[in-house]
């Protein structure tokens, strides 16, 4: 029986997407060939790679003068990447969380940073606001959703200098005006598609402000924007998938049905928290992330999370084991992810609260 899978990543993908993937790996259309074993400069991956690029630029309106490449590593080598290329003297982040403090201590390694604000003194339960972005920064960098603490920046900031967005874990959920970032990445693996492959918009004039000789040259963005994505091998399959969930998100009604689905659920799941005698939330209201959504019980019922943990799992809930750094409970709550899952959880904690509380 299929799970219903609140995994923080990777994450549950809808059932077209499994199921033309698995299809393509026994044969891609009719090349007689596994999207594993065709050529990556073949005309038939060629036509896959295209699409997934098309699909990008029409789903998320992506304005003239961007690049989209599909690269190895995961966003977390994009924290070393981003400060290799474009960390000329000084650059500015935010620090919201692990995957930002990750991409920090890159930064550190090639010049100056300037941490604008942090939310470490409350276990970044929420995103720092009234801060100031340097004029004089090579670029500023954000992770618009903490999937480990579950806070989300749902707006697209201004900002004085380049935008630079780790979107790993909200991007394709809600319309974006890509126009005000100069680049946006993310691992695939949490709203686009299987792990393998790491996606990254990039407004090609920022490329004209690198000027390190020294970068090997995988790591340099001009190598791939120049070849297409295909310096070397890409991962074909997880490019494959990737172009499977963009047929799926438009198919669907785009960006704004995923909004629509990203709110419905978590206003179904953070009222029943809200209204909970024995879960509390995690993060400060105002900065609530939609995908990952994190509580725990309240201190007098702290020894009873084994206990809600095993009657969730008896009902073929996975996946809501909060992360180590928060504990209790993270329901991740991704584009393909189901409200009749999110109903069957509220419906789930409703009944442990009655058998708790007599
Ligand atoms: C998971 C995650 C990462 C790391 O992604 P990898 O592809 O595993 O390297 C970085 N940033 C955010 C926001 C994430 O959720």
């Amino acid at each position: 029986m299929r799970k219903h899978i609140f995994n923080a990543g990777p994450c549950v993908l809808a059932d077209s997407v499994r199921e033309n993937t698995a299809k393509a790996v026994l044969e891609l259309e009719n090349t007689g060939m596994s999207i594993m074993e065709v050529s990556h400069r073949s005309k038939d991956f060629e036509a896959v790679i295209n699409e997934t690029i098309d699909l990008f630029k029409e789903i998320l309106e992506i304005p003239d003068g961007y690049s989209v490449l599909f690269l190895g590593g995961g966003a977390s080598l994009q924290f070393a990447m981003i400060p290799f290329n474009f960390l000329n003297k000084k650059a500015a982040y935010l620090n919201t969380g692990t995957w930002a403090k990750g991409a920090i201590k890159e930064a550190k390694l090639f010049g100056e940073v300037d941490v604008v604000a942090t939310s470490e003194d409350k276990n970044f339960s929420y995103i720092p606001k009234g801060y100031t972005i340097p004029s004089d920064a090579d670029y500023f960098h954000i992770t618009t959703n903490n999937t480990i603490v579950g806070t989300e920046i749902l707006k697209d900031i201004d900002c004085p200098v380049p935008l630079i967005a780790d979107m790993s874990s909200d991007i394709l959920s809600r319309p974006v005006d890509v126009s005000k970032y100069a680049m946006i990445y993310g691992g695939a693996q949490k709203n686009m598609g299987p792990a393998g492959v790491t996606v990254v918009i990039i407004r090609n004039d920022l490329l004209e402000k690198v000027t390190r000789t020294n970068i090997p040259t995988m790591l340099k963005y001009q190598i791939h924007v120049d070849n297409g994505s295909m310096k070397n091998t890409p991962p074909c399959t997880a490019i494959f998938a990737v172009r499977e969930v963009l047929r799926w998100v438009k198919k669907m009604g785009g960006l704004k049905e995923m909004d629509r689905r990203a709110q419905a659920k978590a206003d179904l799941l953070y009222n029943a928290i809200d209204q909970s005698k024995v879960f509390v939330g995690t993060a400060a209201k105002e900065d609530r992330s939609r995908m990952n959504i994190c509580f725990v019980m309240k201190d007098e019922y702290k020894d009873k999370e084994a206990d809600f943990m095993e009657l969730t799992k008896s009902k073929g809930i996975a996946g809501i084991k909060g992360h180590r750094s928060v504990g209790g409970f993270r329901a991740s709550c991704y584009n393909a992810l189901e409200i009749e899952s999110v109903q069957l959880l509220v419906d789930t904690m409703r009944e442990f609260e009655k058998s708790i509380i007599k």
